[in-house]
């Protein structure tokens, strides 16, 4: 297995040292560091072709469009889904937002939410219909009893988080989405964590499934939706303009075929060109020595944090279906960003502190902030080590502190 040594020479922002010595990056949830080679290719846009793409019949404008088509595909492939069902977004937020705004819902409609879902992937229902939550189990980001109970009620739409953001815990997706899909539901995926570590190969009962670019290596402003062909016939697209019609006339208009219908205006045609060269670099690797990777990241997580009685580790200690995503509260410390803070200034550590937009999570389990350490494939064991140490001579003069 390749060391996570082997990678860091990728990344420049870890040659940075800061005030209290070697920089330790582990605020991956929120978002990756980017290796040299995403860099490069959006530099490259820039310095040799910056042409806008599909509009032009020269040479520049074709080397773009070609690029950005190779991209879209790419991710298909990856995907196990035509090109055609694959939409460029700004964001997990703004595919989610499209798909919600462009169902034919009404407020009396139900859709399932489950309660570890990010913000970004409840807020845009709960504005429309009315939400039936699914709890979390402590092993998983839903319990079963909850899920069928939920089912019952024939919800419309039924939304999933692929791995939660708080916890770690994935979902088992083929089985949820195929009883959803049973039970007469839409099924929306929120991918954002999951997409980094694997990318799934999308099932049939899947409608939807959202990711960002910029939390697996690739640059902030894209994003990829996948749209399954029976949402796309019943999608209204939300935003219209240059790129969305094949032919318009003053007294009407004809959508063109998805995605481009969904894709309106000029696109983050540098963003394509970065996430392409994010997913090659995440294909050299492999997903099977990413999964390896993070299950050792995992496993010292979890021994690390099991080892002191003044954490709690929020959604349990079991590694089953888990990615090396942590949050833990520190007893006596209701206010972790004093420790994500003294983290940052004396020893160099990048965590975050908070409710990481899944504010119903924490109300639902008592707790009103935790601290998440989110290494990914860059970072070492002994960089989680030294996290937990740091802990441990913060922890006493914080909560004492706290008093
Ligand atoms: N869903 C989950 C599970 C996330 O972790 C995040 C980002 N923290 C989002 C959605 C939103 O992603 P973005 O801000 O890139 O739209």
């Amino acid at each position: 297995m390749t060391a996570a040594v082997d990678f860091r020479a990728d990344f420049p922002v870890l040659r940075r040292v800061v005030d209290a010595g070697p920089l330790v990056y582990l605020d991956n949830a929120a978002t990756s560091l980017k290796p040299q080679s995403v860099i490069d290719a959006m530099a490259g846009y820039y310095d040799s072709v910056s042409a806008n793409i599909h509009r032009g019949k020269h040479i520049l404008s074709e080397e773009a469009s070609e690029r950005f088509e190779q991209v879209r595909a790419r991710i298909a492939a990856r995907l196990g889904v035509p090109p055609r069902n694959i939409v460029f977004t700004t964001n997990t937020t703004d595919g989610i937002n499209l798909v919600a705004s462009g169902l034919p819902l009404t407020e009396t409609d139900l859709v399932a939410i489950p309660l570890d879902a990010h913000h970004s992937a409840q807020l845009p229902w709960r504005e429309r219909c009315r939400t039936v939550w699914l709890a979390a189990s402590p092993y998983a980001t839903v319990d079963e009893e909850s899920f069928r109970a939920a089912l019952d009620r024939s919800p419309r739409v039924v939304v999933l988080t692929a791995a939660s953001n708080v916890t770690g815990h994935t979902a088992d997706l083929d089985r949820l989405t195929a009883q959803a899909r049973e039970a007469g539901a839409w099924t929306v995926v929120d991918a954002a964590q999951l997409a980094p570590h694997r990318l799934p190969r999308i099932g049939e009962s899947v409608d939807a499934l959202a990711f960002s670019a910029h939390k697996m290596l690739g640059p902030t402003g894209i994003g990829v939706l996948y749209l399954s062909d029976r949402l796309i016939e019943e999608l209204t697209p939300s935003k219209l303009g240059g790129g969305t019609v094949d032919w318009a006339d003053e007294h009407e208009f004809r959508l063109r075929r998805a995605p481009y219908r969904f894709e309106p205006g000029t696109p983050n045609i540098s963003g394509v060109y970065g996430l392409g060269a994010a997913l090659e670099y995440l294909d050299a690797i492999g997903e099977a020595e990413l999964a390896a990777r993070d299950q050792d990241l995992l496993t010292v997580l979890l021994a690390q944090a099991k080892s002191r009685p003044y954490l709690t580790v929020l959604g349990g200690l079991s590694d089953r279906d888990r990615l090396p995503v942590l949050t833990v509260a520190l007893r006596g410390v209701p206010d972790p960003s004093t420790i994500a803070r003294a983290l940052s200034d004396s020893y160099g550590v990048m965590c975050r502190s908070g409710y990481f937009c899944a504010q119903p999570y924490f109300a639902a389990h008592g707790q009103t902030a935790g601290l998440r350490i989110a290494p990914y494939l860059y970072n070492t064991e002994g960089e989680i080590e030294h996290t937990f140490a740091a802990l441990d001579e913060l922890h006493p003069l914080l909560a004492e502190r706290a008093r």
